[in-house]
């Protein structure tokens, strides 16, 4: 039989749990503004803004929102965001790379030297950090191997995360590209969820001290049947119920693609499902949060303000969907615009 030697402290187990809850305390959610040099170019390049260091920096300085860069009169993003009480966090995976002999799956890369960097960036001010991974829905995937090697390297992440003082938000993303419907999404979901936190438990991972990042359930982009937000909620929820133990603190959703309006809605029908519910459910949204503000920007300084408020709206209105007291005013115009991408990759 396994044998648990000492992990953390309690103390230790105090300042996780404590800035878990923080981020999920209610009306909170995430900002997932964590986009590589890559990925910016998917955002910059459709406004017409070129994709160089200062207009990143300038279009982050609109959602105060990365680490290192700085604000116009020096301030460190990071000290801005804590100064304004919101707590700041970092991706620390590597992207993702091929698992040969599997039909294009993929394992994340990024634990060597990983508790340095993390000692790192706690003491710059991160107390929270992202690790993503991606799993696919076809005939034959995800596979077993994905699926296990998946759910351990989010687990051993987890673990060094923790002996920093970081809190790790475990992502396990199922793409939603494919014809597949809910039910499919939903087991898969399943499947998926219960590995992780299988893995998470041989790594001795404080399940209190851990926010979750999932999809929410539903139907393949390409499926031909269309569900209600309803439906999509009942389907999650379900999951999660079926897999995810009470302890962890909070799950907060990736968009996925999702219009920002859709992934409101959603995340609203989520929070008002009539199923019993033993965690913060809220959003660490990317695209659904800045689709509109980028939009609204265009790369133009006279427009930042006008950038700044959509942002706004969009959060609020997610501040309202992870409290169940969010109404939508309609899907028309650019919040309902879809932002899926086919295989996105951050
Ligand atoms: P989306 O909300 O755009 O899916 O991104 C969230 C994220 O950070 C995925 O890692």
């Amino acid at each position: 039989m396994t044998h648990q030697y000492p992990a953390l402290t309690t103390e230790q187990k105090k300042e996780l749990q404590d800035i878990a809850q923080r981020i999920v305390a209610p009306g909170k959610g995430i900002l997932a503004a964590d986009e590589s040099t890559g990925s910016m170019a998917k955002r910059l390049n459709p406004i017409g803004v070129e994709n160089t260091e200062e207009n990143r920096r300038l279009y982050r300085q609109i959602l105060f929102s990365t680490l290192y860069q700085k604000a116009d009169d020096g301030t460190p993003f990071a000290k801005m965001i804590k100064d304004r009480g919101i707590v700041v966090g970092i991706k620390v995976d590597k992207g993702v790379v091929p698992l040969a002999g599997t039909n294009g799956e993929t394992t994340t890369q990024g634990l060597d030297g990983l508790s340095e960097r993390c000692a790192q960036y706690k003491k710059d001010g991160a107390d929270f950090a992202k690790w993503r991974s991606v799993l696919k829905i076809s005939e034959t995937t995800p596979s077993e191997l994905a699926i296990m090697e998946n759910a351990n390297v989010l687990a051993r992440y987890a673990s060094i995360c923790q002996q920093n003082g970081i809190v790790p938000i475990v992502e396990p993303e199922i793409l939603p590209d494919g014809d597949h419907d809910l039910k499919r999404c939903q087991y898969v979901t399943e499947k998926v969820l219960a590995a992780c936190y299988k893995a998470l438990s041989d790594h001795h991972v404080y399940l209190e001290g851990t926010l979750l990042k999932p999809n929410m359930v539903t139907a393949g982009h390409s499926c031909p049947t269309k569900f209600s937000n309803q439906e999509i909620a009942m389907a999650t929820v379900t999951a999660l119920r079926r897999t995810v133990p009470p302890a962890v603190t909070g799950v907060t959703f990736l968009s996925g693609g999702q219009s920002e309006e859709e992934a409101s809605i959603n995340l609203n029908a989520i929070n008002t499902c009539p199923l019993t519910k033993p965690w913060a459910l809220t959003f660490s949204y990317g695209r659904a949060l800045q689709a509109s503000a980028l939009t609204a920007w265009r790369g133009v300084k006279e427009n930042e303000k006008a950038a700044t408020e959509e942002f706004i709206k969009r959060a609020e209105a997610n501040g309202l969907a992870a409290q169940g007291k969010y109404s939508s005013s309609g899907t028309g115009g650019s919040a309902g615009q879809s932002l899926y991408v086919a295989n996105h990759a951050y």
